[in-house]
């Protein structure tokens, strides 16, 4: 067996509920990669950890050890794939928050690839021996090749390239910043670029967002215990003013809500303020710190000199050298901030909120964007910034006054924030 070779198949595990103190794992390969699994299977049989059993192109083997010395995590496999010195590229599925079904059993557990003798991050970063393209100014990858490298599918129609796999659909428009990636609006920091039926994507949303969003980004270690809710403005900051409505009074009641979300899910919540106090934005992240906080989300309304804009969106951390979404010009440089360092999670962070509450709530998905707001550049942990409505559109300043449609909103960010926990703690 070649340490170096990339051997690609489809893993399908399912339990074996009829001797149900063994897990049965069925192998779908092509011979060539059925020959090396064998190999490698051989070592750990050899050492009695599994027994097998083998045909042409199909292979079954058993593990010996009792299902129930496994917990759940276990069984994902890394247990007994990395004995075999194998690798598991994981693809992660969409968790779509607390009310979606555990995974609860193996059945419904599967695994994009198999990767022999190489690391799961090395095969994550399959990309970055792509070949590059300079357009306009910037680095592209040609998405074909792209999604070739991940057995991903390719169509294209008109300006529209859809890619996708077993868990993704991913959508993207020549010419334009807007992707759709898993049901969510993203903006990229690059134009998807088109020549004839080719396109390109940035080389740099394919590291800050597709890599984060599609693959495993459990390293370095993050865990999600304590959040910081920060409601926006406060004090002699009122934030936007919609008639007698002040910005400050709905971002305190919304993080309120919040609070008593995440703690019914058994999570530490705490807020930047709690009363009508001013904070300067840039200090909110040392208050997040100094609470111990893994998470810093903070809450905010919008307004727009269109009333007829309306809908929901969420901002997290611009990565380094990319140009912003927001209009109002904070941080409008390009440089690189500690805050960087969270790229992948904050990207996730943000899918995963923006995801919840345009689920949940049904309203105009507005998506994912970059900024570098004070309180997410100097943020020392990972950040979001929702905006949850304008204030400036009649339908949704009614919505934001209104306790019911708050506590909803409020459930929505909660469960995104668990499907976030979920996904970077999955192993
Ligand atoms: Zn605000």
């Amino acid at each position: 067996m070649s340490g170096q070779s990339l051997f690609m198949c489809n893993v399908h595990a399912s339990q074996n509920t009829a001797a149900s103190h063994y897990q049965r794992m069925h192998i779908i390969t092509n011979t060539h990669t059925h020959h090396a699994l064998t190999i490698g299977l051989n070592r750990a049989l050899n050492q009695g950890f599994l027994r097998h059993e083998a045909a042409k192109s199909r292979l079954t083997f058993f593990a010996v050890t009792p299902a129930r010395e496994f917990n759940q995590r276990s069984l994902s496999g890394r247990i007994i794939f990395a004995s075999l010195n194998f690798s598991l590229l994981l693809e992660i599925p969409v968790h779509s928050g607390q009310s979606a079904p555990m995974q609860g059993c193996l059945g419904r557990v599967s695994w994009l690839a198999v990767f022999l003798g190489m690391a799961t991050a090395a095969f994550a970063q399959a990309w970055t021996r792509l070949p590059r393209t300079e357009l306009y100014g910037n680095e592209y990858l040609r998405l074909s090749q792209w999604a070739e490298a991940y057995k991903f599918d390719l169509r294209t129609q008109g300006d529209t390239a859809i890619v996708t796999s077993r868990w993704s659909r991913l959508v993207f428009k020549a010419d334009s910043r807007q992707a759709e990636i898993r049901g969510v609006v993203v903006h990229l920091s690059v134009p998807v670029a088109r020549q004839g039926n080719e396109f390109f994507i940035g080389t740099m949303d394919v590291a800050t967002v597709l890599q984060p969003l599609l693959f495993n980004v459990n390293s370095p270690k993050v865990t999600v215990r304590s959040i910081c809710i920060d409601p926006g403005h406060g004090g002699k900051d009122p934030g936007n003013l919609e008639g007698k409505f002040q910005e400050k009074r709905y971002t305190l009641l919304l993080a309120q809500e919040l609070q008593k979300a995440l703690k019914a899910a058994g999570l530490k919540a705490t807020l930047s303020r709690s009363t009508d106090i001013y904070h300067d934005p840039a200090d909110r992240p040392s208050i997040a710190r100094r609470q111990k906080a893994d998470l810093l989300v903070s809450l905010h309304y919008n307004s727009a000199a269109d009333s007829s804009a309306r809908g929901i969106e969420t901002y997290c951390m611009t990565p380094a050298k990319a140009s912003s979404t927001n209009a109002r010009g904070e941080g409008t440089n390009t440089g690189a901030y500690p805050a960087n360092s969270f790229d992948p999670h904050n990207i996730l962070l943000a899918w995963h909120v923006q995801n919840a509450m345009v689920q949940k709530l049904g309203l105009p998905d507005r998506g994912v964007r970059r900024a570098r707001f004070a309180v997410l550049r100097f943020s020392a942990m990972p950040a979001i910034l929702v905006e949850g409505g304008f204030m400036s559109n009649p339908a949704d300043m009614a919505r934001i006054a209104d306790a019911t449609h708050r506590k909803k909103m409020a459930q929505a960010i909660a469960d995104g924030i668990l499907a976030y926990k979920k996904a970077i703690e999955s192993p």
